[in-house]
């Protein structure tokens, strides 16, 4: 399916509809609610512990897909800064006559502040509309990861993930690890590109020389996108820089292999004398 998760590294919204991720229009109606836009089978369940509505549900086995019961949710936003995947917002279609709210954790600096005009963008991080923010939310329990939420016209309101950076001039930007960086072959060596691993232009550029031609095979020679991410962050950048390299169109790189979590047993488990 074009415009998938896989070929770009967010999801279009005809797959989480497809995919029955999406609250239906009747819930949307009824005021705030989570939209979780997860479509891939990891391990992790924070949402599911943040929730005290019980109204996300991973269960077992634990890379279940989260499945909101949407008549539960009472659009309280406590899930968002839970995930680590930054996959969850709330949406507020009701907030004005034409206007609808989007809630997104956003952990770039400088934070805006109430009432700030900001430019609203997509999944994947192009400008759609002007918007206002109306609330920030940085507290302890969030574990630095704010909660945003903007005001935008309501026909944007499916669309619309986030916010454009601000203040950041265009040199300044290219020297900072951010996930809309795009290489530019002019950049440093040390320019961060993996921020979960902290592999930089140079490595990669390195990786390339000695022979990885795949995203993999950078991945093996520098862990670029073995991170928390799982390269949702990088692995766009990995393949523009190879096939840059190779003088090859995007397309023509392989896709990464996702590989979800693993963690050690010990060989008594294995030999079946006790459980994990
Ligand atoms: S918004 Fe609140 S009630 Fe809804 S799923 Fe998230 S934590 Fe639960
Ligand atoms: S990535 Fe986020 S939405 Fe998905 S299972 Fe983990 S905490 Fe829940």
């Amino acid at each position: 399916m074009k415009g998938t998760i896989l070929e770009n590294g967010y999801p279009s919204i005809e797959e989480l509809k497809n995919a029955h991720r999406f609250p239906s229009e009747e819930r949307f109606q009824k005021g705030p609610v989570a939209v979780i836009e997860c479509l891939q089978p990891i391990p992790c369940n924070p949402c599911e512990n943040a929730c005290r509505f019980g109204a996300i549900l991973v269960g077992e086995p634990i890379i279940n897909l989260p499945e909101l019961q949407e008549e539960k949710c009472t659009g309280c936003g406590m899930c968002v800064a839970s995930c680590s995947g930054l996959a969850i917002f709330i949406v507020d279609k009701t907030y004005s006559a034409t206007e609808a709210t989007i809630s997104f954790p956003y952990e770039y600096l400088p934070l805006p502040v109430k009432g700030q005009a900001i430019k609203a963008v997509n999944r994947a991080g192009e400008v759609v509309c002007d918007g206002t923010v109306t609330r920030v939310m940085n507290v302890k329990q969030n574990d630095h990861t704010p909660v945003v939420t903007i005001a935008i016209p309501k026909e944007f309101s499916d669309d619309v993930r986030s916010m454009q950076r601000l203040n950041v001039a265009p040199a300044e930007k290219d020297h900072e690890c951010c996930a809309d960086y795009t290489y530019d072959p002019a950049d440093p060596d040390d320019l961060i590109v993996c921020r979960c691993e902290e592999v930089t232009v140079g490595d990669i550029r390195k990786a390339i020389a000695e022979g990885a031609d795949t995203i993999t095979g950078v991945k093996r020679r520098t862990r670029a996108g073995m991170g928390l991410c799982q390269g949702r962050t990088c692995s766009k950048t990995v393949s523009k820089m190879i096939a840059d390299a190779k003088h090859l169109s995007g397309d023509k790189i392989p896709l990464d292999t996702a590989r979800p979590p693993v963690k050690p047993v010990p060989f008594s488990v294995l030999a079946g004398d006790e459980d994990i």
